[in-house]
């Protein structure tokens, strides 16, 4: 009797990640594996990795030297994603009992992958002594590491999608930026769009299945160039808002050198666009934004928002910002504070810089102590913190449309979430008790710095 192929897979990183897991998971049931929930249950237990920061990359190698006990129930352990792509061969040295490396840009390649490790299985082997130590057979090793040169996009009909409701499409892959700091045009390679129409067909598929939300994802979404030259970016998103059946269209993360005026008009002109950009600004100073490569001044980012505050609609804005870049003074500093204030920001994901591999900046002495750096984190997030305070309370009295996500039963609210990507908790009457997927007028009653509080408007 043939045993049951099964695999757990675990996830770290940013969203582009979270999706290619979904088309990893799709794959692999293609092949007639199980997913299961726990290492314990599987017979391939893989991670799909994210490097972007130091602190993630180790979080990987813990992980898997944890598990080096499951090694002796035969179990297979393989690493995908962006510690795969960066690292490659040099994981069998860290992590002996690892069989299968597949970075980001090879996953077309899983089910040759997957063929040729089940191979190496114990049941396809003549037999052998079982013995606690690595045999022959576990360190079969079997990689699939596309260099920078891969013109193709991972794309499959099979992707399993977690969340019924709304759901990610990549259009756009890699990125060919060069911030100094950023290690992603190394582990995701060159860039490279899918057509518009691919996307489009796509969309139409997600919207019979009853999906409502569609989030576009790339590094750098906005350098969106269709392969086949039909549809700008602001085209191609207006295009899927206007696809029957979809209420909401996402895109993250942009750029802001490739941020046109285009991408404001489009969410004025269709309403099924959310109003909310991500626009990463990682500096307030020009002499940081320089040395970092970023290609943009702190005036041609501000022109930006100022698009963004002139559209009739109230367009929420986030970004990124990393703080302790090398060679970043305490002015530099106090100009990414006053830069915070000038914005208004609703969000801002802060990180402390982190040197990575291959990237320009290792070159440069990361002089600034680390002690220094979470100061400076600190700082930011409370100026942030009473930037939030204020500007969550300007919907107060304001009936906004959620798409009800949960429900959090110890506090007897619904979780909802605007079209500006706010959570908004609220309470409903038992006779009105909405569905989860479905979009409801929503009264804010009260207001934290990053979340809403509400009624539900029967
Ligand atoms: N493409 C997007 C852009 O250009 O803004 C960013 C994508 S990156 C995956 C997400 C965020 O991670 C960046 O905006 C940056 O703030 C942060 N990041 C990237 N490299 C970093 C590093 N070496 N140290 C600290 N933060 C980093
Ligand atoms: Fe990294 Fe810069 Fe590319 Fe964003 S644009 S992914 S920060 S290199």
């Amino acid at each position: 009797m043939a045993t049951e192929k099964t695999f757990y897979l675990e996830t770290f990183g940013c969203q582009m990640n979270a999706h290619d897991s979904e088309k990893v998971i799709g794959t692999l049931r293609q092949q007639g594996y199980r997913q299961v929930e726990a290492e314990e249950d599987a017979g391939l237990i893989l991670y799909n990795t994210c490097s972007i920061r130091d602190k993630a990359e180790q979080k990987v190698f813990h992980r898997l030297n944890d598990y080096k006990k499951l090694l002796k129930q035969g179990k297979k352990f393989g690493v995908l994603g962006c510690v795969a792509q960066q690292e490659g061969e040099k994981i069998f040295e860290r992590a002996p009992h690892v069989s299968l490396v597949c970075g980001s840009a090879s996953y077309r390649n899983l089910p040759q992958m997957l063929k040729g490790l089940e191979d190496t299985l114990p049941e396809n082997q003549p037999p052998e002594p079982r013995s606690s130590k690595l045999t022959a057979q576990s360190l079969v090793r079997i990689t699939g590491l596309d260099d920078r040169e891969t013109d193709e996009c991972f794309e499959t009909e099979f992707t399993a999608r977690t969340n019924p409701h709304r759901g990610y499409i990549t259009i756009i892959e890699g990125c060919d930026k060069f911030c100094a700091y950023c290690v992603v045009p190394f582990t995701r390679g060159k860039e490279r769009s899918r057509t518009s129409d691919s996307v489009l067909a796509e969309a139409r598929q997600m919207a019979d299945l009853g999906y409502s939300e569609i989030q576009l994802l790339g590094q750098n979404v906005n350098s969106y160039k269709d392969s086949a030259g039909k549809r700008s970016f602001a085209e191609l998103r207006a295009a899927v808002g206007e696809v029957p059946g979809i209420k909401r269209v996402r895109f993250t993360t942009s750029h802001p050198r490739d941020f046109g005026r285009d991408i404001i008009d489009t969410i004025d002109a269709v309403a099924t666009l959310c109003d909310h950009v991500h626009l990463p600004v990682q500096s307030g100073s020009d002499r940081v934004l320089n040395a970092m490569q970023r290609l943009y001044t702190r005036e041609q980012y501000l022109e930006r928002i100022a698009w963004m505050k002139s559209a009739k609609r109230d367009i929420s804005i986030t970004s990124d910002i990393i703080v302790g870049f090398p060679g970043e003074t305490e002015e530099d500093f106090a100009e990414t504070l006053s830069l915070l204030d000038e914005v208004g920001y609703d969000a801002v994901f802060t990180f402390k810089y982190s040197p990575r591999p291959n990237t320009p900046s290792l070159a440069l002495e990361d002089a600034i102590p680390d002690q220094e750096k979470s100061r400076r984190l600190e700082v930011l997030m409370a100026r942030q913190r009473e930037i939030q305070i204020t500007r969550y309370q300007r919907y107060i009295g304001e009936t906004l449309e959620v798409m009800v996500e949960g429900r959090n039963n110890a506090r007897a609210q619904w979780i909802g979430r605007t079209s500006q990507n706010k959570t908004l908790n609220f309470t409903a009457p038992a006779t009105a008790a909405p569905t989860i997927g479905s979009y409801v007028p929503v009264r804010a009653t009260g207001s934290f710095p990053n979340s809403l509080l509400g009624e539900l408007v029967v």
